[in-house]
């Protein structure tokens, strides 16, 4: 089973004026994922709403309609990958493709956390011919899905595969088939009001494990069908409750966990400063001469960490002073 809905009937809209949020740090309560099984039918199940971090997200990064579409999708999907995850479990997923959008980075965890951005935020707004947002057309339909899982050992899992649509959700479900051998269907949506306000958002994934049922599938495949858009139920004021209640009709499942999800980036002052240490006394110190003063923003959130004069000299002290390994952060 591969297959995905990921219809975006949103139309033509206005740029979204980039207001940034000055904290990284910014709860969604009313954004919640729901995770279920269905241990008799060996299928597991996961739905979410994601409208309010998507609006957020889309805010942060200035996206036009188009561009807003693929990055919502993106943080939907990670959040759904981080979900199947144990806890500590941290995810990306790096889409990149031949079209205007360029890429797309999303890093996702199993508490329910997300960060993202798409390589150009402002491309012009691409409406397929039926009217919905062509994401494939932005993204490209050439190139390559990077998944990263890490789990804290040494070294992080890895699985790329090429692009399949260029859609999201059929890219990640042809993940799970081709470098993870689990049949999946991903359902994901992006609803973009013409002013460029995103109205619904929110998605599903569905995994069978061995030994599965024709029959389930079968079923799964029907009601999955019945559906129509994740969009349509959300913005009919259904949860993501609802919406696998409508996936599992007929097939009987319990709930396993119900929890909140939020944009959040991880970035500080304190890995910023690591970063500018990394640099070397010797940049840093050109630095200093030709501005006077250091701007590092983040490209997951786009906060602004400043560092003026007397700021910079103290790095710069404090590289000095570790010795001529340099480098490395003090306090470290
Ligand atoms: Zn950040």
């Amino acid at each position: 089973m591969i297959f995905s809905i990921d219809p975006v009937p949103g139309r033509h809209g206005k740029k979204i004026p980039l207001h940034p949020v000055p904290e990284a740090c910014v709860d969604m309560m009313s954004d919640t994922l729901i995770r279920v099984l269905s241990d008799k039918a060996n299928v597991i199940g996961l739905a979410c709403r994601t409208t309010d971090l998507v609006n957020l997200a889309c805010r942060l990064h200035g996206t036009t309609p188009t561009a807003s579409a693929a990055l919502g999708r993106a943080l939907t999907g990670g959040l759904l990958l981080g979900a199947l995850g144990k806890p500590g479990l941290r995810v990306g997923l790096k889409f990149e493709g031949n079209g205007p959008l360029k890429k797309i980075l999303v890093e996702a965890d199993s508490a329910g956390t997300v960060r993202g951005f798409v390589g150009v935020p402002g491309i012009d707004v691409m409406v397929k011919d039926d009217g919905k947002l062509h994401v494939s057309g932005a993204l490209g339909t050439e190139g390559f899905l990077t998944v990263f899982k890490d789990v804290g050992l040494d070294e992080p899992y890895q699985g790329i595969v090429k692009l399949r649509t260029g859609e999201i959700a059929e890219d990640i479900a042809y993940y799970f088939v081709e470098s993870e051998q689990i049949p999946s269907a991903v359902g994901l949506g992006v609803f973009v009001e013409t002013d460029g306000l995103v109205s619904a958002a929110g998605g599903f994934l569905i995994q069978t494990l061995p030994p599965s049922e024709e029959t389930t599938i079968d079923q799964l495949i029907i009601n999955i069908r019945k559906i129509g858009s994740v969009t349509d139920v959300l913005r009919e004021g259904k949860a993501p409750e609802d919406l696998l209640s409508l996936i599992f009709e007929g097939i009987p499942y319990k709930t396993l966990e119900k929890k909140n999800l939020s944009f959040r980036c991880t970035c500080d002052r304190d890995r910023i400063e690591r970063v500018l240490i990394s640099l070397g006394s010797v940049e840093l110190t050109h630095l200093l001469e030709e501005h006077g003063e250091a701007e590092v923003g983040c490209e997951f959130c786009r906060a602004v960490y400043r560092f003026d004069r007397s700021e910079l000299e103290q790095l710069i002290s404090d590289i000095e002073c570790a010795g001529p390994s340099g480098g490395s952060p003090p306090n470290a």
